[in-house]
């Protein structure tokens, strides 16, 4: 595999950072201009993140008439949080650590949002997925803002107990500005059940006087300790009861389509394993590690023992290994990108051989990118939508905390079922009303709840 697609676990692609740094392959300016990024100061550099993310918002927002003041409320974060805090190593050294947390808007109820750990983590990639929770919890209808935090640490080169140090020394730095009513993390990429679990006990220790249910501060924990089951796939299972649900439209049949996933960890494991087991094919899968490849179909779920035992999908027998180039052009029905973001750029979008792209990641699609593939007139059901089953199945753990209750599977996956149907119904009626794409017809759907809040709320003073 080149080292432009992936050169280690969770590192972000060289496009994507030489981008970042603002040396782009150039061609998003033109359409993410907007006079609010003059108006609030925001970066010049077109193939910003957070800019980008932004920009798709005010598409909708233009197309709805919200008014200005919702605009630049909800183009920038309430709170950025950043600490720097040491840690002590096996080897008795000090290292200084830097966490984040971003409060993007609470006009719905607390800040909601994981926590990525990733040596590559920045303050406006932080940014761009609190805003995105925003969004997304509007849409789905939990009862939730956005937020979202992260430590700027490789979690696969230090051990458990420096790790279980890191994590805990970071929940006693921003423990004054979460808690159960207030700000919620949860887990994302690098981040797992556990460190969730250290995070909820830390919490706890530090307001052992405060509320009834501290461990209610933090969801994706195991469900030994608070956790729902559910959880774990519960991002994987949004996206196929999104498939489950456009896909009829879009004139695919998901028993015996075509599916290529890039990045094999949670959302792109789980998505691929239930997919297969709803009668798709799994036909290409790449991960930091390489892509491999069989048309007869990969067996999604010995694939995910797999990485599970290894790291990552190279090696896996029952498959060619194929190059970055061949893995795009794969043909399939449904591509599901569910790696990092800014993934899915001109040349990627120009190389995919699909009917309908499922965004299981975050942000993967650039708006040039989004704009090769509307010309090729293939649809992109976006992360607000696809994604949201994981926090839906959050929101269901924090109630659970705080009712003393305890659902079954069956349960869990019915009410997230309903949840992503009627979030779909809201997308669809969007469309519908404002002829545009899904993607502007999602944040429609998110921005007329937050309008609605906004005009019931009104503003302080
Ligand atoms: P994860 O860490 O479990 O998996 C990430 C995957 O991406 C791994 O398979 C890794 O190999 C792959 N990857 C990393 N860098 C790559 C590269 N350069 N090229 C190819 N593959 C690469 O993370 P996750 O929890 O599955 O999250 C994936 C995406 O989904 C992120 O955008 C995350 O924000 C989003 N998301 C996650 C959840 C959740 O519940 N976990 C919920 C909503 C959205």
């Amino acid at each position: 595999m080149s080292s432009a697609t992936a050169s280690k676990k969770t590192g972000k692609t060289a496009a994507a950072k030489s981008q970042k740094a603002g040396g782009g392959r150039g061609g998003e300016g033109v359409q993410n201009s907007h006079p609010i990024f003059t108006e609030l100061g925001f970066s010049p550099d077109a193939n910003n993140l957070y800019r980008q993310t932004v920009s798709s918002m005010l598409q909708a927002a233009d197309l709805m008439n919200l008014p200005h003041h919702l605009k630049i409320i909800l183009a920038q974060p309430k709170n950025e949080i950043m600490v720097h805090f040491p840690v002590r190593m096996d080897d008795g050294e000090f290292r200084m650590f830097k966490g984040y947390r971003v409060q993007h808007n609470n006009a719905l109820g607390p800040y909601k949002g994981g926590l990525r750990f990733h040596h590559d983590v920045h303050l406006d990639d932080v940014k761009s997925l609190a805003f995105l929770m925003t969004m997304k919890c509007s849409l789905v209808g939990v009862p939730y803002g956005g937020g979202k935090g992260g430590i700027k640490v490789d979690p696969y080169k230090h051990s458990k107990s420096e790790m279980e140090r890191i994590v805990r020394r970071f929940t006693a730095a921003i423990a004054h500005q979460i808690g159960p009513d207030y700000d919620i993390p949860a887990p994302d990429v690098g981040s797992n059940a556990q460190h969730m679990a250290w995070i909820a006990d830390t919490y706890a220790f530090l307001s052992e006087v405060g509320g009834r249910h501290p461990e209610a501060v933090i969801t994706g924990k195991p469900v030994e300790f608070g956790g729902s089951v559910g959880r774990e796939k519960a991002t994987g299972q949004g996206v196929v009861d999104t498939l489950a649900e456009m896909l009829p439209e879009i004139g695919v049949d998901m028993k015996g389509c075509k599916v290529s996933i890039l990045g094999y960890g949670n959302v792109g494991s789980w998505t691929g394993r239930i997919l297969q087991d709803r009668g798709a094919k799994i036909i290409a899968v790449m991960d930091h590690t390489g892509a491999i490849m069989n048309d007869h179909g990969i067996d999604a779920h010995a694939l995910a023992l797999h990485t599970s035992k290894v790291g990552g999908v190279a090696g896996f027998k029952n498959a060619d290994t194929i190059d970055k180039t061949e893995f795009y052009s794969t043909k399939v029905d449904v591509f599901v990108p569910a790696a990092l973001e800014q993934m899915i750029q001109e040349p990627e979008a120009k190389m995919l051989n699909c009917k309908v792209v499922a965004e299981g990641a975050n942000a993967p699609t650039t708006p040039a990118g989004e704009r090769v593939l509307e010309g090729r007139g293939i649809e992109v059901l976006p992360a607000i939508l696809c994604n949201a089953g994981g926090v839906t199945v959050s929101y269901f753990e924090w109630v659970q905390n705080r009712t003393f209750q305890s659902w079954d599977l069956e349960h869990v996956d019915t009410e997230l079922n309903k949840h992503m149907i009627r979030a779909a119904g809201r997308v669809r009626d969007a469309r519908k009303k404002y002829k545009c794409n899904l993607r502007t017809a999602a944040y429609v759907g998110a921005l007329e709840r937050l309008r609605a809040a906004y005009e019931i709320r009104g503003l302080f003073p």
